[in-house]
């Protein structure tokens, strides 16, 4: 071979994803292709006076990892507003709050994300704070929202007006007077929806910013769980503009009042299949969260057995009706379910979809899967369907205090975040972070994978190993967009997307991982991120 590489990557521990060659010491790149794998020796014959030869140094080079779900226009857009994922207290929403509404003094409104549940449950609560300007916080999982006395008298929900929500909950106090919760997102949007979006350039400069730290902790693809046309021309603009550093798979969202004649938006983001930016799925939500009461549940909350069984976001007939529209146009489809009804109702409509459409290659998928029942779980094989999971979503062990354990109730503990028995019982998995709900930091999610407590002796072990966590994020996560012949394993001809880490990942003890981080990030044979 004459030709030589553009980049050498030598004396690495290469995990390449690919079972029939799984290990390797040395990689040589060339456009955007991986040219060669091999050993040092075989990667001389690519070194040429123009490669940069980068020393792996023994450390750990893997595939570039595939965030399956995030949410990355409004989580960039996020990034503009107050964090509030560190607070733990009033006093420190308030000093977040007032410093923040200092620095955006021109804006009229104070808007914050982020913030964990019982920390603030009323509107007067954050009056005390800021009364003069409208103020609007949202939880961290996206599923519930509070407002000051100014932005719900704005909004017009401050008195019972008797309007009708589909999908959401204005809590309301004994004389019908807005309580300032809002639960799910018909109720977030009453305020939300006055908020004004960042103009266009500043969305794009928003957008840069996430992808870079993207970037920096590995991450080359995203799966943006909804979405739109719109949301895909910003992205697109952005590979327009030879800026693009990240790839992104963006389905459409079917809400709820969604018809059928509105999928040929969907089927028009199908069409779109750059390089890095691609349609080709639809998303639905058959539920909401365990928190909020929300989830589509079999049995009744554990800690509040009045709050009963939840109604799910779309009736089974409902659901059938638009998923099957979107399967006969060859859309794959993910479904929200934290619940198990809602997990239930999902892969019984798949079923039903086969039966209706017949059985093709689809892919389709379950997201979350918080509380799954055993029943369920070999029908993911069953049915082809993905189970998408989040491992960082499951509370690390009781001492956390987290709200969610309470509400599920110990008898389910053994059924929730099931990673080990929904792989076991045959599931093709993927993982993700759900940003913003969740950091996106993959070693977050290995971390919580490899070394998650169980919440009661008797619970099983639902840990999983490091090449599964791996695999899930690269190879596995691949497959799950219909591009496991391009990209996920580091394989000759495949697109350069790496990542190379600061230690040896199989050096390491599994609680040790989060020591370890991205130190060279590459997209497309670029690379996009060094430390
Ligand atoms: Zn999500």
């Amino acid at each position: 071979m004459s030709q030589s590489a553009d980049i050498l990557v030598t004396n690495a521990k290469v995990f390449t994803s690919n079972e029939t060659n799984p290990n390797a010491q040395a990689v040589a790149i060339k456009g955007n292709r991986i040219v060669f794998v091999g050993n040092n020796q075989g990667a001389e014959a690519w070194r040429g006076d123009q490669t940069r030869v980068i020393d792996g140094q023994g450390r750990t080079l893997t595939p570039g990892f595939i965030d399956t779900h995030v949410h990355l226009l409004w989580g960039s857009i996020w990034m503009g507003t107050a964090q509030l994922q560190e607070v733990r207290s009033r006093e420190d929403l308030k000093k977040v709050l007032l410093d923040f509404a200092d620095k955006s003094k021109t804006d009229v409104w104070v808007v914050g994300r982020g913030i964990r549940y019982s920390i603030v449950s009323t509107c007067q609560e954050l009056d005390e704070i800021i009364s003069d300007r409208p103020v609007y916080i949202g939880a961290y999982d996206g599923h519930t929202g509070w407002a000051n006395t100014k932005a719900l008298e704005m909004a017009g929900i401050l008195q019972n007006d008797g309007r009708e929500m589909p999908n959401g909950i204005i809590v309301r106090d004994e004389n019908g007077s807005a309580s300032g919760e809002l639960r799910e997102s018909d109720a977030m949007r009453a305020v939300m929806d006055l908020v004004p979006l960042p103009d266009a350039d500043r969305k794009r400069e928003l957008l840069k910013l996430a992808i870079h730290e993207f970037n920096k902790t590995g991450i080359t693809s995203v799966h943006n769980m909804n979405g739109d046309m719109e949301e895909l021309m910003a992205y697109a603009a952005l590979e327009d503009a030879g800026e693009m550093n990240m790839r992104v798979y963006v389905p459409y969202h079917v809400r709820p009042e969604t018809k059928e004649a509105d999928l040929k938006e969907a089927a028009e983001m199908a069409k779109v299949q750059m390089d890095y930016v691609r349609g080709g799925a639809a998303k639905f939500f058959m539920d909401g969260v365990w928190e909020s009461y929300t989830a589509f549940n079999l049995d009744p909350y554990a800690d509040d057995p009045s709050a009963g069984i939840v109604s799910p976001i779309f009736s089974f007939e409902h659901f059938v009706e638009m998923a099957s529209a979107c399967d006969k146009m060859g859309m794959q489809i993910a479904v929200h379910c934290c619940g198990d009804g809602a997990v239930r109702q999902a892969l019984d409509g798949y079923e039903r979809i086969q039966q209706l459409n017949g059985n093709r290659d689809s892919r389709h998928r379950i997201e979350h899967i918080e509380v799954c029942q055993p029943e369920d779980m070999p029908r993911f094989k069953e049915l082809g369907v993905i189970a998408s999971m989040q491992t960082s979503h499951a509370p690390f062990s009781l001492a956390e205090g987290d709200l969610w354990p309470t509400r599920v109730g110990e008898e389910r503990w053994p059924l929730s975040f099931a990673w080990r028995d929904i792989k076991n019982a045959g599931a093709h998995m993927c993982f993700g972070s759900d940003w913003t709900v969740a950091p996106f930091d993959p070693m977050i999610n290995l971390h919580v994978g490899l070394n998650r407590e169980k919440w009661s002796p008797d619970d099983p072990d639902q840990r999983l190993t490091l090449p599964e966590l791996l695999l899930g994020y690269t190879r596995d996560a691949a497959y799950v967009e219909f591009k496991e012949n391009e990209k996920g394993q580091i394989k000759e001809g495949y697109l350069a997307d790496l990542v190379l880490f600061s230690h040896d990942l199989f050096e390491l003890k599994p609680e040790e991982i989060r020591s370890a981080r991205a130190v060279l990030t590459m997209v497309d044979g670029r690379i996009v991120y060094e430390e």
